[in-house]
C-alpha cells in the first residue's frame, strides 16, 4: 500500500478545520498548526452561519432552489469579478460538504428559516431564506480539556446565545427562557461560531488530529517548484516539517498596514477579526510565485469604536441597528448618502466614494443619528442598554438637531433640511432617495415587530434629545490572495498549479468577488474550498 500523503493545514478557523477533517478522511496523515495561542480564528468569534445554496436541508425545509438559480444570482452580482468556474465549483461542492459533515462529524447543520439573501431581489435570489445554515449550540463538555483552548468571542458576551436567540448584529434580542439558559449553562453549551468551531474541533479530535497552537508558519519549503514542507516558528525556535501538501487557511491580511496600503481599494481602518490575521499566508504564496486575485476586496463592515471595558477589541459591528426606524446616517455635509439598511458588505462602496472636487472621501467621516424615540423603543443595542435608559456617555447627544450638528462640526442648516426631507419621506411611506425599506433584507433586519414591511426600517427623527455615533470603515476580513483552481490548488503567475500548495478561506482569492451572497457568505466559501483542498491534497480530488 502506498504511503499516506502528509498534509499540513495552517490555521484553525472554519476553512482550516474543515480541510483537516476532509484530508484525514480521504486518507492523508494530517497535522494542523495555529499561530495564535488558541483555536478557532475569527470563525470562533462569528455568528457561525454558512451560506450554501441548494443544500439538502433547504430542500427538506421545502424551499425550492437549484444550482442554476444560485449561479444566476451570483453572476448577476459579479461586476466582472466572479470567475464562473469557481462559482460553479462552490455551488457543486457546497451541498456535498454540508451532507458529508452532517453525516460524518458532529457539525450537524440546520436551516435558518426565513433569512433572506442579501440581494434577494436579484435574479435567482431567495427572499424567504433556506440557503443560510448554522449549527445548534454545542456542549463544550464533549471537548474535555480542549474546551478552554477555543478562543472566546469578544462580540458574544454570552456564548450560550445563538442566531435564533440574538441574531448577531441585530438590534432586538429574542428573550431565551431562563430554564433554557440554565440548561445550556449546566451543559456548558455554546452557540454560533463557538458551536461551529467546537463541533469541527471535536471532529478533528475524534480523528486524532490535535491542532498545535503557538506555531506560526513562516516559510514554505520548496524544491523544484513544488512544496516539500513548511517552516514553523515557535517560542523554541524554527523547525521544518516535511509535507507533501500545505493548505493555507491563515485568514486575510487585514491586520497588516503595508499589505492593506498596497492592495485595498479604499480605507479600511477598523478590522473586527482576530489580530493574528496579518497576511502570513499571502506572503508565503507570493514567495512561491502565486498569481494573486481579488486583492482590492474585503468583507466590508461599518464599525463603531466602543470602550474596551465593553468589548475588549474596542470596536463593534454596526449591522441591524442601522436598519431600525428613527435613525439615519449623514456625512460631513450633513447629508444622507446611502440606504442605511443596506447589507454591511455593500457599505464598503459608500465608504470609498470620493468627492472629486474636494479630493477627499465623500462619506468619511460619517455618523449614525437617532432620536429619543429610538432609545425609548429599542434602547441602545451597541452598548446593550435597555430601552428607556439613556445611552452611555461616549455617545454624542444634544437637545436639538442644531446643537447636535454643532457638536459634530457639520452644517446645521443642511442637517435640518436632511431630517425634514427624511421625515416627509417617512410620512409618505417611501424613501425616494435611496429606497431604504424596499428590499427583503431591510425588512428582515429592521424592527422585528414590523418584519416584512417598510415600517420595519422607516421612522421619523422628531423627538429630542438627538444622538450620534461615528461609523468607521471596517471589515470582517480581507478576501484577496493567491488564485486557486476548482480543487483549491494555488496557481502560479502563468496559471499552472503549484504542486502541493492549496488555499482556502480569507487567505485565498475569493470566488465571491465583491459579493456577499447572504448570511454565512464568508465562512461558506472558506469551508467549501477547505473541503476541496483536503480532498485534492489527500489524492482524492472532487473535480478531475
Ligand atoms: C462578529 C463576527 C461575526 C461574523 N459572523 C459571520 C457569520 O455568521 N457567517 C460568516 O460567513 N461570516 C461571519 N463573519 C466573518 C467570518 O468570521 C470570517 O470571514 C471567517 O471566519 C474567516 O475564516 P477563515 O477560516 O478564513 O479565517 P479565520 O477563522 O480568521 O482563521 C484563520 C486562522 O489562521 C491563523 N493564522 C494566521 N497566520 C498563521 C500562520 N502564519 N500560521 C498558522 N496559523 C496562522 C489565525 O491565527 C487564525 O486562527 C463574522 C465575523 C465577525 C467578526
Amino acid at each position: 500500500m502506498a504511503d499516506k500523503r502528509r498534509v499540513v493545514v495552517l490555521g484553525t478557523g472554519g476553512a482550516g478545520l474543515t480541510a483537516a477533517i476532509i484530508a484525514h478522511d480521504a486518507g492523508a496523515k494530517v497535522k494542523v498548526f495555529e499561530k495564535a495561542d488558541r483555536i478557532g480564528g475569527t470563525t470562533a468569534w462569528s455568528g457561525g452561519m454558512v451560506w450554501i445554496p441548494n443544500n439538502h436541508l433547504e430542500a427538506e425545509a421545502g424551499v425550492p432552489d437549484s444550482r442554476e438559480e444560485a449561479l444566476t444570482y451570483l453572476m448577476s452580482l459579479s461586476h466582472g469579478l466572479i470567475e464562473r468556474h469557481l462559482a460553479e465549483a462552490f455551488l457543486d461542492a457546497g451541498p456535498m460538504m454540508v451532507r458529508y459533515l452532517n453525516e460524518h462529524t458532529p457539525a450537524n447543520f440546520r436551516a435558518i428559516p426565513d433569512f433572506p439573501d442579501y440581494h434577494a431581489e436579484f435574479p435567482g435570489g431567495k427572499t424567504g431564506g433556506g440557503r443560510s445554515l448554522d449549527t445548534p449550540p454545542f456542549s463544550f463538555l464533549e471537548l474535555g480539556k480542549w474546551a478552554d483552548r477555543v478562543t472566546p468571542s469578544p462580540y458574544y458576551p454570552d456564548p450560550r446565545l445563538s442566531i435564533y436567540d440574538t441574531p448577531l448584529g441585530q438590534a432586538q434580542p429574542q428573550p431565551v427562557p431562563l430554564e433554557e439558559l440554565e440548561r445550556r449553562s449546566a451543559n456548558q453549551e455554546r452557540a454560533s461560531g463557538q458551536a461551529l468551531i467546537g463541533r469541527l474541533l471535536k471532529g478533528c479530535l475524534d480523528r486524532g488530529i490535535k491542532p498545535r497552537t503557538g506555531c506560526r508558519a513562516v516559510e514554505l519549503a520548496m524544491r523544484k517548484g513544488r512544496v516539500r514542507g513548511i517552516v514553523i516558528e515557535t517560542a523554541d525556535g524554527r523547525r521544518t516539517i516535511k509535507a507533501d501538501a500545505v493548505i493555507l487557511c491563515t485568514g486575510g491580511f487585514e491586520w497588516d498596514e503595508e499589505l492593506k496600503r498596497a492592495f485595498l481599494r479604499g480605507p479600511m481602518t477598523h478590522p473586527v477579526s482576530i489580530s493574528t490575521n496579518t497576511g502570513d499566508g499571502l506572503r508565503m504564496a507570493m514567495r512561491a510565485g502565486a498569481m494573486l486575485g481579488n486583492m482590492r476586496e474585503a468583507w466590508w463592515m461599518p464599525v463603531a469604536e466602543v470602550p474596551r471595558e465593553q468589548i475588549s477589541t474596542g470596536v463593534t459591528l454596526v449591522a441591524g441597528m442601522r436598519s431600525l426606524p428613527r435613525s439615519i446616517m449623514v456625512n460631513r455635509k450633513g447629508r444622507r448618502f446611502t440606504n442605511e439598511s443596506a447589507n454591511y458588505n455593500a457599505f464598503g462602496a459608500a465608504f470609498h466614494e470620493q468627492d472629486v472636487s474636494a479630493f477627499d472621501y465623500a462619506n468619511l467621516p460619517c455618523w449614525m443619528l437617532f432620536d429619543q424615540g429610538y432609545i425609548d423603543t429599542y434602547g441602545f443595542p451597541l452598548a446593550g442598554t435597555p430601552r428607556g435608559l439613556p445611552p452611555p456617555q461616549w455617545v454624542t447627544s444634544a437637545p436639538t438637531l442644531l446643537q447636535l450638528a454643532d457638536r459634530l462640526g457639520i452644517p446645521a442648516a443642511a442637517l435640518e433640511t436632511t431630517v425634514a426631507r427624511w421625515n416627509a419621506q417617512v410620512a409618505a411611506g417611501a424613501d425616494d432617495d435611496f429606497h431604504r425599506g424596499e428590499a427583503a433584507h431591510d425588512r428582515w433586519w429592521g424592527d422585528h415587530g414590523q418584519r416584512g414591511s417598510s415600517a420595519a426600517s422607516l421612522g421619523p427623527l422628531d423627538r429630542g434629545p438627538y444622538y450620534a455615533v461615528e461609523l468607521k470603515s471596517g471589515s470582517l476580513g480581507t478576501k484577496g490572495g493567491p488564485k486557486v483552481d476548482v480543487n483549491a490548488n494555488v496557481l502560479d503567475i502563468d496559471g499552472h498549479p503549484i504542486e502541493g500548495l492549496y488555499a482556502a478561506g480569507n487567505v485565498m482569492s475569493s470566488p465571491m468577488g465583491m459579493t456577499y451572497g447572504g448570511a454565512g457568505g464568508t465562512i461558506a466559501p472558506g469551508m467549501v474550498f477547505g473541503f476541496l483542498a483536503g480532498r485534492h491534497a489527500a489524492g482524492s480530488p472532487v473535480f478531475d
